[in-house]
């Protein structure tokens, strides 16, 4: 009996142990599988570094390549485009004028009142309008015919309501969003399409005449007194209500940004002279590259696999287009390391699955139980099975990735401040004006810094700690929403000599 009780025991205990051995087996593969996906995301983050040292190399890199573009063409990956725009508006102009924004999938036409006297822009009406897919890669004359036709059916509209006769002169300005060679205010040739177009015979033909042909033959009387591209737009319309207004930079889909420069210091245009002294400069700072940027193999198989590889590197860094698909990159990296994110993962393979908005809306939740990560993982990328554990470290990626664009970002901007001698670095008497410091407005717009607060905190966060305290004081980023639209018609009016 007492055998058996002991054989019984004995056998309770070796199966015991065994489960005991299988469960600290599991248990230990799971770890290492933990350390390993955790393993990824260090690797990642010191790959993403942005000491303050590195920043303030990325300033200088910034305005060296500025100097660069400004002396040859073709001397810097920043093409330093003239825009040949050399007074902003200031409040002054009179009239009703419109505007013509083309710039991504959407354009958008507009009608702006303006009253004199620096009077605020009553909300402007706006029409916007999706651009048909196969005209993004049709004829120059069936996009042109398109657009000028959604634009007649907006004057019309317009004309039965309002005291302006139908065939009088309408002046118009026209925010083009892509790269252009101008040769005056209102006119400029097509370097590049970018953005998904390839409407190829326009490569090389002025735009703004194509568009007034397109008008002539719909039977509109419309004269195109300004052609800019949106950060242009922008800069005029937060010149209009603020003129200590020096820069605009864009952070939507693209980045971009232009400035206000010395016509002495554009060596490429020896000679330009203007009015102001000065002249507005289109960077197409996506295209900016230095070695300063901390760039990781995410970033490498990101342009790799782009249309455009090996162009437009500091735009793969920080705009709405790519943020997203870099975080997608790391995570599927995690996904191959181990299995902790369940069943489903294999969809993070897929490009551009995690778009911006999505990402953005997972990094700012603040549930203690990352309720609404668990949503969009489950729902967006059919991942049901993400753990809380798992979920934490989806919010950390995101982070890492934002904070790096935000960052760099800032930098950008304080390279054209180091550029124009307002970044404090000349000493305390250059930022001075009748012994006062002087205030400088950089005006931003686009959907990624009006919608994504993590991005605009770290962003305003890293201009501070760059600048340092008391220069950063007199600086400010100023949100211009609508900008590119408005800020054309601003230019068309300022440049139709009604002001
Ligand atoms: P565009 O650059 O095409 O003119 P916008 O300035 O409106 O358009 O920017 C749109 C881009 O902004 C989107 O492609 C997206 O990347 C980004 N974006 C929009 N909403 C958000 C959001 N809530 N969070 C983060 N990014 C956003
Ligand atoms: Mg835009």
């Amino acid at each position: 009996m007492g055998r058996v009780v002991f054989g019984v025991a004995l056998g309770c205990a070796v199966v015991t142990c065994a489960i005991a051995a299988v469960l600290v087996g599991r248990r230990a593969r799971s770890q290492r599988k933990w350390r390993r996906a955790v393993e990824v995301l260090r690797e990642f983050e010191d790959g993403c570094a942005t000491s303050i040292g590195r920043l303030k190399q990325v300033v200088d890199a910034m305005a060296v390549e500025m100097h660069a573009g400004l002396a040859s063409d073709g001397g810097s990956k920043l093409k330093m485009l003239l825009s040949f725009i050399d007074s902003l508006p200031n409040g002054n102009e009179i009239g009703t004028y419109y505007a013509l924004d083309l710039g991504g999938t959407n354009f958008r036409v507009l009608r702006v009142r303006l009253g004199g006297k620096g009077s605020m822009i009553s909300s402007p009406q706006v029409e916007r309008q999706a651009i048909p897919r196969e005209l993004m890669s049709g004829t120059s004359e069936d996009l042109f015919d398109f657009i000028a036709m959604k634009l007649k059916q907006f004057v019309e509209q317009e004309d039965d309501a309002s005291e302006k006769k139908p065939d009088e002169e309408k002046v118009l300005g026209f925010t083009f969003s892509f790269p252009i060679r101008q040769m005056s205010v209102s006119s400029g040739i097509l370097i590049k399409w970018t953005k998904g177009f390839s409407v190829e015979d326009a490569v090389g033909k002025d735009v703004a005449r194509c568009l007034e042909e397109a008008m002539t033959k719909a039977g509109l009387n419309v004269r195109v007194t300004a052609l800019v591209n949106d950060t242009v737009g922008t800069l005029a319309l937060a010149h209009y209500y603020d003129e200590d207004t020096v820069a605009a930079v864009i952070f939507g889909t693209g980045t971009n940004a232009c400035y206000v420069e010395r016509t002495d210091a554009i060596i490429k245009c020896q000679g330009l002279l203007t009015n102001s002294g000065g002249m507005v400069v289109n960077m197409e700072w996506g295209n900016f590259w230095s070695s300063h940027l901390p760039r990781t193999s995410y970033d490498i198989a990101l342009d790799d696999e782009s249309p455009n590889c090996n162009d437009q590197g500091f735009e793969k860094m920080i705009s709405g287009m790519y943020l997203g698909d870099i975080a997608r990159r790391v995570l599927y990296r995690m996904a191959q390391e181990s299995d902790i994110f369940g069943n489903g993962a294999y969809n993070l393979s897929i490009r551009f699955i995690l778009r911006t908005p999505l990402m953005a809306a997972m990094h700012e939740d603040d549930s203690p139980d990352l309720r609404e990560v668990g949503r969009i993982l489950t729902e967006n990328l059919q991942m049901p099975d993400v753990s809380l554990k798992a979920r934490r470290l989806v919010v950390r990626v995101c982070d890492v990735v934002t904070r790096r664009a935000a960052r760099l970002a800032a930098a950008g901007i304080v390279g054209i401040l180091k550029k124009i001698g307002r970044d404090g670095s000349g000493g305390v008497a250059s930022g001075r004006t009748k012994g006062r410091p002087r205030r400088t407005v950089v005006a931003i717009e686009g959907g990624l810094y009006a919608n994504y607060s993590m991005f605009r905190e770290y962003l305003n966060e890293a201009v501070a700690e760059i600048l340092g305290e008391e220069v950063a004081q007199n600086v400010v980023l100023r949100v211009t929403e609508d900008g590119s639209g408005i800020g054309a018609a601003l230019l068309a009016a300022a440049y139709s000599s009604n002001r």
